[in-house]
C-alpha cells in the first residue's frame, strides 16, 4: 500500500468570496466565523434560535454534516437522522422551510436559505477502509475528520459518528455522477430549533474528479442573537 494524502489546495486565493455579515442573516446577531482546513473537520455548538451558514468557498466541495442535540450533560444519544428526515421530506432534498429531523422524531434544524438546493442524504461518509481498499493507506476521510473533531465532545470511537447530510453533494437517486453543482460562495443556512453540537468535514475524496479533484477549505459562520 502507498501512503497518499488527499490532493489539497493549501493557500487561500486572493479572490476568496466574502463571508456573510450580520445583515446577511437579517437579525441583530454576533457572528463567529471559522475556516475549516481542506480535508479536515470541525465541531461547533449552536444555541436554539441561532442560524449558521455552511459555505463552499471554492465550489464543488462536498461537506459532510452531522449533528447531535446538545443535552446537558451531553450524551450524543439524540442525533440528526437522515432516515427520519427522508421520511418527513418524502425524498432527499429539503426545500427552504423544511427541516432536518432527529432519531427522537423532533425537528432539529430548519433550512432557511440555500443557494444550491442540491445535496445528498443517501450516502455514508467516506471512511478509512474505503480508501484502504483502493490501496490508499492513511488517506483522510470524513468519518475520521468528524471523529477527530468530536473527540473534544466526548466521542471515543469512530463508529459513534452519525449518518451525514452531504451538503453540496450531487448524487441524485443514489447515482454517482459527475459532481460540481456548487459554485464559490454558495451556502446553505440552517436555523437551530434545539441546542445542538454540529460537525462538518471538508470531504477528502479527491478521486475521479469528485470535489473538483482538489479538496478545499470551507467556512462555517454562526450568527447568535444578541
Ligand atoms: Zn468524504
Amino acid at each position: 500500500m502507498r501512503i497518499r494524502e488527499p490532493n489539497v489546495r493549501h493557500a487561500l486565493p486572493p479572490d476568496l468570496p466574502e463571508l456573510p455579515t450580520p445583515n446577511s442573516f437579517c437579525t441583530d446577531t454576533t457572528l463567529t466565523k471559522h475556516i475549516v482546513p481542506a480535508a479536515h473537520g470541525y465541531a461547533f455548538a449552536v444555541n436554539k434560535g441561532s442560524r449558521f451558514h455552511v459555505i463552499d468557498l471554492y465550489g464543488e466541495q462536498i461537506v459532510d454534516f452531522m449533528a447531535w442535540v446538545h443535552d446537558k450533560p451531553f450524551t450524543r444519544i439524540e442525533k440528526m437522522s437522515t432516515a427520519y428526515t427522508r421520511y418527513y421530506l418524502s425524498g432527499v432534498q429539503p426545500a427552504i422551510g423544511e427541516c432536518l429531523w432527529t432519531n427522537a422524531d423532533r425537528p432539529l434544524f430548519r433550512v432557511t436559505a440555500d443557494t444550491v438546493k442540491v445535496h445528498d442524504m443517501t450516502f455514508m461518509s467516506c471512511y478509512p477502509e474505503l480508501y484502504q481498499k483502493m490501496g490508499l493507506k492513511g488517506h483522510r476521510s470524513c468519518a475520521q475528520n468528524i471523529f477527530e473533531a468530536m473527540q473534544e465532545w466526548g466521542m471515543r470511537n469512530i463508529l459513534e459518528i452519525a449518518e451525514p447530510f452531504n451538503i453540496f453533494q450531487n448524487t441524485p437517486n443514489y447515482s454517482l455522477k459527475r459532481l460540481g453543482s456548487s459554485k464559490p460562495g454558495d451556502y446553505i443556512e440552517f436555523e437551530a430549533l434545539e441546542d445542538a453540537v454540529c460537525a462538518v468535514s471538508s470531504c477528502p475524496y479527491d478521486l475521479n474528479g469528485v470535489n473538483g479533484g482538489q479538496i478545499t477549505e470551507i467556512a462555517v459562520v454562526i450568527a447568535e442573537k444578541k
